[in-house]
């Protein structure tokens, strides 16, 4: 099963990412982490985006673009995976489809984590706080609100995008996890 995971920064993304990656045992495929992992590798790849990231703007499609499909490649994607961060707009939406026609394959479903935007930073500041693991160079206020203007602008899109595909849902965000992870099980058709 091919899953794509779309909201803005800050709605619960990775946290019910996790949760489906241990549902379906399928690889949480997360953009960012991918990124900022290279960025702590020091390699180039991570040289290249260490800038970019720390203010808040997105990384080149076509960087991205080489990224997500090594990954998708790899043997532990044969059955499936929960696309996290990506797509982030509509150009890398096209990009995927002609990645999955490559390799036979289609997305199954779409899950919009629909969030109050106000809400957001609060939400980011309490995670800083929360669990010190999870603090991020880009989780100052400043970058942000470059973030969600980056999410307004480029990816909210795909909301429209998607919105024809009947497997495209929209799910409540500002929910308790529990009753997130349960709506996103069952729309995912998950037993128990
Ligand atoms: P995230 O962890 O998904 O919030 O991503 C953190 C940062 O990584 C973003 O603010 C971007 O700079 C970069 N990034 C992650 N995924 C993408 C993507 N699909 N396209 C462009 N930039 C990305």
């Amino acid at each position: 099963m091919i899953i794509i995971l779309l909201g803005p920064p800050g709605s619960g993304k990775g946290t019910q990412a996790a949760f489906i990656q241990k549902k379906l045992s399928i690889p949480h495929l997360s953009t960012g982490d991918i990124l900022r992992k290279s960025i702590k590798d020091g390699t180039e790849l991570g040289n290249t985006v260490e800038k970019i990231m720390a203010n808040g703007e997105l990384v080149s499609d076509k960087i991205i673009l080489n990224v997500i499909k090594g990954r998708v490649m790899q043997d532990d994607c044969k059955s499936g995976f929960i696309l996290d961060g990506y797509p982030r707009n509509v150009k890398q939406a096209e990009s995927l489809n002609l990645i999955l026609k490559e390799v036979n394959k289609e997305i199954n479903k779409i899950i919009l984590l629909d969030v109050n935007f106000d809400s957001l930073k609060t939400r980011i500041a309490n995670r800083s706080k929360e669990n010190t693991d999870e603090i991020r160079a880009d989780d100052t206020s400043e970058v942000l609100i470059k973030r969600l203007k980056e999410y307004k602008n480029q990816t909210a899109p795909l909301e429209i995008y998607y919105s024809n595909n009947i497997n495209f849902n929209k799910i409540n965000g500002m929910d308790s996890i529990s009753n997130v992870s349960h709506n996103i099980k069952k729309f995912l058709d998950i037993a128990n």
